[in-house]
């Protein structure tokens, strides 16, 4: 496209615009070497150590690192519950805890190995880190856009405030060029999505966004470049747009070092949201009562109530509403309740193990190193419906 006014000239691309081609470590197409060690899911270990400092000091080189299965439940209502924190951490995942928990309850948190300790940009927050540094070493800085005046700043003065033992992560951006600023201003971890999110509407508020695929490819050249020239990594955290255990094997794919997931952990008890029950006429018929002719079967259906954490609801229950110049950009929806998040856990480690059985990757990394894509017209054969 020959314009001024575009980005640049390629076609950017979500998860459902590709597929990973299987075997290409076999086919000697990867640059990493093949390992045919994998013969089953079992022998795929989705752990990862994350080493994040490196400082020398008197010659002495202090390396921090943490490990865990890097997908993290969203610091959403209904999601980044301490409740699901346990759980999350009991299966080696991460949580980002609400924002609006209190101060009691992330006293009470147990979970704080696995849990990053969720903030804004106000003073106050500022006040929640000092008051909580000892416990939580793992800090995100969340606002919807990254690119605003103050925010690197922010990270600096919240860098000043923690040890360079704490891991900071902080979004959401889509470019390479902040993604750069951040880090210089002490991030460990920029977080990449604007507009993908299941219960997200700012694309159709702003028109502002970027598909999810590509803004991890994008991101992650800026991080692949610092990771080459500098001592200390970026790290990279898709957040937003998966919607089955495959997109998150693509964004692992892709270069995400972390998966941010919230729809997809939505409508379990561990989010503590109110179940509803919903009365819906099915297909099927049965007699009616007084004998004569046939009536509807009605059938009763569970749901939760579930909204993006920019949604007039959201703002009424955090903010104190709209205020008259804030444009509310998330949605209320209504999810299908899910029981226990474990079996979707295991439904999402099982979809990750196989996928990285398909490119012979025993991790990953490796999982990163084996991977390639080709765009697709059509993802899945929906004849019997999506799922
Ligand atoms: P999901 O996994 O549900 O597709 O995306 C989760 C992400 O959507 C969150 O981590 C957050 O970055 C983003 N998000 C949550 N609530 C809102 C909202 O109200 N508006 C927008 N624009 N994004 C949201």
């Amino acid at each position: 496209m020959n314009s001024h006014k575009f980005y640049d000239d390629e076609e950017k691309l979500d998860f459902s615009d590709v597929l990973i081609v299987p075997g290409m470590a076999k086919n000697g197409a990867s640059s990493s070497k093949p390992k045919f060690s994998v013969r089953s899911r079992n022998d795929v270990k989705l752990l990862r150590s994350v080493h994040h400092t490196k400082v020398s000091k008197d010659g002495d080189v202090i390396d921090k690192s943490f490990t865990a299965i890097p997908i993290i439940a969203a610091n959403m209502d209904g999601v980044g519950t301490l409740k699901m924190a346990q759980v999350m951490k009991r299966n080696g995942m991460m949580t980002c805890l609400n924002k609006s928990l209190s101060l009691e309850d992330l006293d009470k948190c147990e979970s704080q190995s696995h849990a990053f300790l969720t903030v804004g940009i106000s003073a106050d927050d500022l006040d929640k880190i000092r008051n909580f540094s000892d416990k939580f070493h793992k800090i995100c800085i969340d606002v919807p856009n990254a690119y605003i005046g103050d925010i690197v700043q922010f990270v600096s003065d919240v860098r000043r405030i923690v040890s360079t033992t704490h891991f900071i992560m902080v979004g959401n951006i889509v470019t390479g060029g902040q993604a750069m600023s951040l880090y210089m201003a002490g991030a460990n971890c920029v977080k990449v999505g604007i507009g993908s999110g299941s219960v997200c509407t700012t694309r159709l508020k702003t028109g502002v966004g970027f598909p999810q695929l590509s803004a991890i490819l994008e991101v992650g050249a800026m991080a692949h470049h610092i990771n080459e020239n500098f001592d200390r990594k970026l790290y990279i955290c898709s957040d937003g747009g998966c919607t089955n255990p495959g997109d998150i094997a693509k964004a692992f794919a892709a270069g995400a070092d972390f998966v941010m997931l919230g729809g997809m952990l939505a409508g379990h008890d561990e989010g503590g949201g109110e179940i509803v029950n919903k009365y819906q006429e099915s297909p099927d018929r049965m007699p009616h009562p007084n004998g004569q002719g046939w009536v509807p079967v009605i059938d009763e259906k569970k749901y939760v109530r579930f909204y993006g954490m920019s949604s007039k609801t959201a703002n009424d229950k955090h903010s104190g509403g709209l205020k008259g110049y804030r444009a509310a950009e998330g949605k209320e929806v209504d999810v299908p309740y899910r029981g226990s998040v474990q079996d979707t856990i295991d439904d999402i480690l099982g979809g990750l193990r196989s996928a990285c059985t398909y490119v012979l990757a025993e991790n990953l990394v490796q999982f990163y190193k084996n991977s390639k894509f080709i765009k697709v017209n059509n993802q899945v054969n929906t004849v019997f419906g999506q799922g």
